[in-house]
């Protein structure tokens, strides 16, 4: 059965509250096939304006991270039922920026993505290599262990509890996407794990988002891959006319 794409725009620390409702109007105003699952993932501060926006539209609302507890002294972070107040449905866990800048492990990342689907949040689990580990060799075997640590523990009633991003690290933000052969490779080789951790019928169905320098003029060839089911976009999902080419991905 084929997987409904979903193309998603993570607008990292970008956006007053006024800028990022421009732009939700301005992507939900644009042509979204019917086909397709649109998200959005602003920052902290606009999610709640956007979420108004995206009422009653096609659009999801997402949130960059999300915290394990419900309430309490937890300076920083932004709980499941507040991000659920103000609409999210899906919350983005592990982004490389997380892991890398504010140095989140994969024992914290599993909290957060067990926190998220407790709430009945999708959690949208971001992996992906660096370039010294690629060049090492090292790949897969990093992005296994990605994968075990972020979902250990994490049991699946249905495949649309999960989504999963690949994006290595040294695509993000630098303008050097993966090939799609290379995209492909690491989207079927995640497939396979997933097919070793859950039922086949589960496994078949989790989407897997490539991310890394996804803009209007690569999309089509990734998107034609068979295991690539979305795109998670930063730079190029902040310009209005650029994401709808992409949500239109051909
Ligand atoms: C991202 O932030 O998830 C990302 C892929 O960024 P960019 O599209 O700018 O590389």
């Amino acid at each position: 059965m084929k997987r409904r794409p979903l193309p998603a725009g993570n607008w990292k620390m970008h956006t007053t509250v006024a800028e990022a409702e421009e732009l939700a109007r301005e992507i939900v105003g644009s042509d979204i096939p019917a086909d397709r699952d649109v998200m959005l993932a602003p920052p902290f501060t606009a999610l709640s304006a956007v979420g108004a926006i995206l009422s009653g539209t096609s659009a999801l609302l997402g949130s960059q991270n999300v915290c394990w507890e419900e309430k309490g002294a937890f300076t920083g972070e932004i709980s499941p039922p507040m991000l659920k107040d103000v609409g999210c449905s899906m919350a983005i866990i592990g982004h490389s920026e997380r892991r890398q800048i504010f140095a989140e492990n994969d024992t914290m990342i599993n909290k957060r993505i067990v926190g998220a689907m407790q709430h009945g949040l999708v959690a949208v689990l971001c992996i992906g290599e660096t370039l010294e580990e690629r060049e090492t060799d090292k790949t897969f075997s990093v992005l296994e262990e990605q994968l075990a640590g972020g979902l250990t523990g994490i049991e699946l009633k249905n495949a649309d509890q999960l989504v999963i991003a690949y994006e290595p690290v040294w695509a993000i933000g630098t303008g050097k996407t993966a090939t799609v052969e290379q995209a492909q490779e690491v989207h079927a080789f995640l497939r396979d794990r997933l097919t070793r951790m859950y039922e086949k019928n589960i496994a078949s169905q989790i989407r897997i988002l490539y991310g890394g320098s996804v803009n209007p003029n690569n999309v089509d060839e990734l998107m034609s891959q068979d295991d690539v089911d979305g795109a998670l976009v930063g730079g190029a999902a902040l310009k209005a006319e650029t994401f709808a080419r992409i949500i239109n991905f051909k």
